[in-house]
């Protein structure tokens, strides 16, 4: 995995909720464990001091009732190897009775004195063998001491601490795939929402809806709401296309009609010299809104795909000589170089005339953009799927943050205002190529020239 796709992993909410959710199932695992450990090894203790708390108390009635001898008498009949520990210490500390197995001789002094002090003591024998023993102050001042051997509280609770630690990571292990398995799943339908504004966003197309949830969750709630949001903004914009398309329809009738006029008139009175010139100015202006109606109009049948397309096989190279011999005087009036390196057998199915008004577009543009002295080339390469034509100038260049705004309607870049231009003509490009099936994009630095490349199917 590579490390900027680890960092992008790393600031996912799925990540993080993972992380949260092993961090938490680990401390209750092992708060759970210490409780159950600490209870567990209380209550082995409490068992086996309440086990030699009777027995002292039973040697303590045996004494009491026979003294020493009784003592001696009632452990004469136990055999040796099952002697108990029975100790009695006088006030004045002397031992008045003693029976010792053998793993109580060994034992150290300060462990019986410690006993009597605090009641009762656990000593650790060896590795399976505790001994544990409870003293009992007796009526007489004296002290009962009664000892057991008991299994080391150690080998008692080391199964259960095993258990925990093996236990333990394939728990671990489980809950971080179970987390990421619920994690994953519960933002799905946040990955949804950002796949279909991403697209949207890269391809225009609002028509892109999340899919619908069946659960009843926020997140469903929020999917639908995104949903009709998405609608809500699609019908508006819809809406405003076709105010925007009929608006041209409506204007196109009128204003045909005004230059209809101003040329009668023009042409009947051609005496009065200002009259002249104004309807002249007239025929200019009406002649401009018309072609921005039409382009309009063209726009907005091509995106919506009710242009009808005369598509046949054109070989490609000829209808960019012909554009290129179009603007040729533009080009030399202005000393711009116009170069073009154009293969045989550029063939594409496309409509003849409308390719022809995209391209001219472009060297328009190209020429347009570009300084006096400039250069403009244009290249037509083909590969099996498609020919690509790139028109290269080395003008006033686009900036990166506006490269993607200059192919909506109406547009014009703040560089361009000091020349003419309606703000269509890439509108009508990008139209025009995507009806064909094809792509039109733009590489530009920002100052140095741009490249505008035109890709069509073959
Ligand atoms: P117009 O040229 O009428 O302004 P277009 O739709 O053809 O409208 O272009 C939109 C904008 O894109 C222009 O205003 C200009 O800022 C920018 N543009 C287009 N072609 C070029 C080019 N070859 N070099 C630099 N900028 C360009």
């Amino acid at each position: 995995m590579s490390l900027s796709r680890f960092k992008r992993i790393h600031h996912t909410l799925s990540f993080r909720l993972t992380l949260w959710y092993a961090v938490l199932f680990t401390a209750s695992a092992g708060v759970l464990f210490l409780i159950s450990y600490v209870l567990l090894s209380v209550s082995i203790e409490r068992k086996d001091r309440e086990i030699v708390e009777a027995r002292a108390k039973e040697y303590a009635a045996i004494y009491q009732s026979g003294g020493v001898p009784g003592l001696q008498r009632w452990l004469a009949g136990t055999e040796d190897s099952q002697k108990p520990f029975v100790r009695l210490v006088s006030p004045i500390n002397t031992v008045l009775f003693l029976s010792a197995p053998q793993e109580w001789i060994e034992l150290d002094p300060d462990y019986l004195k410690f006993g009597i002090q605090r009641g009762w003591v656990r000593i650790p024998k060896d590795a399976e063998r505790d001994l544990t023993m409870a003293s009992i102050m007796l009526f007489d001042g004296a002290v009962l001491q009664a000892g057991r051997v008991t299994n080391s509280r150690e080998v008692l609770l080391e199964p259960f601490r095993r258990a925990f630690f093996m236990t333990a990571f394939p728990l671990l292990l489980l809950a971080v795939i179970g987390g990421a398995a619920f994690a994953y799943r519960a933002t799905r339908p946040i990955r949804q929402m950002v796949a279909t504004a991403s697209s949207i966003i890269q391809t225009g197309d609002l028509s892109e809806r999340v899919p619908v949830q069946r659960s009843e969750d926020e997140f469903a709630e929020l999917a639908e709401l995104f949903n009709r949001l998405l609608e809500k903004n699609q019908g508006l914009i819809r809406g405003m296309r076709e105010s925007l398309d009929n608006v041209a329809h409506d204007l196109r009738t009128p204003l045909t009609r005004l230059r209809g006029i101003a040329e009668i008139a023009l042409r009947e009175h051609p005496e009065h010299d200002a009259a002249q010139e104004a309807l002249a100015d007239c025929v200019e202006e009406s002649d401009r809104v018309l072609t921005m109606l039409k382009t309009l109009l063209d726009v907005a049948e091509a995106e919506t795909g009710v242009m009808k397309l005369a598509r046949e096989n054109v070989e490609l190279r000829q209808i960019l000589s012909e554009v290129i011999e179009l603007y040729e005087m533009v080009a030399e009036e202005k000393g711009i170089r116009v170069t073009a390196k154009l293969p045989e057998n550029c063939e594409a199915s496309v409509d003849a005339v409308r390719i022809r008004q995209a391209f001219a577009n472009l060297l328009d543009n190209a020429i347009k953009y570009t300084e006096p002295g400039g250069e403009v080339s244009i290249e037509a390469t083909t590969n099996e799927k498609e020919v690509l034509v790139l028109f290269r100038d080395t003008g006033i260049g686009i900036a990166p943050g506006e490269q993607n705004k200059i192919w909506e309607r109406l547009y014009r870049g703040d560089k361009s205002r000091s020349q003419r231009g309606l703000g269509l003509g890439l509108s009508f490009v990008k139209a025009i190529v995507e009806a064909h099936g094809g792509t039109v994009s733009v590489q530009s630095t920002g100052d140095s020239g741009a490249t505008f490349i035109v890709a069509l199917p073959r």
